[in-house]
């Protein structure tokens, strides 16, 4: 389907085999506790996971996922927050060694203690933080989010400041446009809908060894990134079609 020259995902798997699908890639396959051993590593079958997590001090990306004001000082809720120094899966077809995918100026941090929410991974491109929260690193459905946070900072590297400036931009209209129904232009859409796309291409670029040792499959992942997930580009679709519908996109 194709809509003022952007392709509209097709959202065409039931709410069974969303719940079915969404239940597989959330079940946790091993036993991470982010607050325990600074270091901890994992055997199973043929695949061998390593994680390194430090300390991390408060930042304000933190407060992205939160939904009401805390009840903690700002360094006790950084306490909830860990550092993610290491995160290697090394699989019968190859390693994955997640940071190394990232400039070193960037830090990943996570926390496991936020309820589940409307959002799973952020990317903030003025902190240079990526931060998981309401996901669990344990399960495929963390270490695909993770990859996809990955993917805006990898695919975004040469990318000119006053185009990411552009960008930020176009993704505060694609997203208040919804929220205050203004008319949005039609470049704006756009760009965020072909950065995602972006991202995801290097999240499958990043798991490939997971796919090809048949740990992720790749149906399943295919599925996830445009039906399922809460940023999956169905849910941009959505989004894109919704101005659409309402006559808010302006050429
Ligand atoms: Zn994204």
């Amino acid at each position: 389907m194709e809509n003022f020259g952007v392709k509209i995902e097709a959202n065409q798997i039931s709410q069974t085999e969303k719940d079915n699908l969404l239940e597989k890639l959330e079940n946790s396959f091993f036993d991470l506790d982010i607050y325990g051993e600074k270091k901890q590593e994992f055997n199973i079958n043929d695949m061998k996971i390593n994680f390194e997590f430090s300390e991390c001090e408060f930042n304000y990306v933190m407060d992205k996922f939160r939904a009401v004001p805390s009840t903690h000082y700002k360094d006790e809720y950084a306490e909830e927050w860990k550092e993610l120094k290491n995160l290697k899966i090394k699989t019968e077809t190859g390693t994955i060694s997640f940071l190394e995918w990232l400039p070193d100026d960037w830090k990943i941090i996570v926390d496991s203690e936020i309820p589940k929410r409307d959002r799973n991974g952020d990317t903030d491109f003025n902190e240079k933080i990526i931060s998981l929260g309401a996901v669990d690193l344990s399960s495929l459905q963390g270490i695909i989010t993770l990859a996809h946070e990955i993917g805006h900072v990898a695919s975004t590297i040469n990318t000119s400041e006053s185009e990411m400036k552009k960008y930020f931009r176009n993704i505060e209209e694609f997203t208040s446009g919804r929220v205050y129904k203004f008319p949005i232009n039609k470049e704006a859409a756009e760009d965020v809908i072909s950065k995602e796309r972006d991202a995801w291409a290097v999240a499958f670029k990043i798991l490939k060894p997971l796919i090809k040792s048949g740990i992720l499959s790749k149906n399943n992942l295919v599925d996830y990134v445009h039906k399922t997930s809460k940023e999956s580009l169905s849910s941009y679709s959505d989004h894109f079609k919704w101005y659409i519908d309402n006559e808010l996109l302006k050429d």
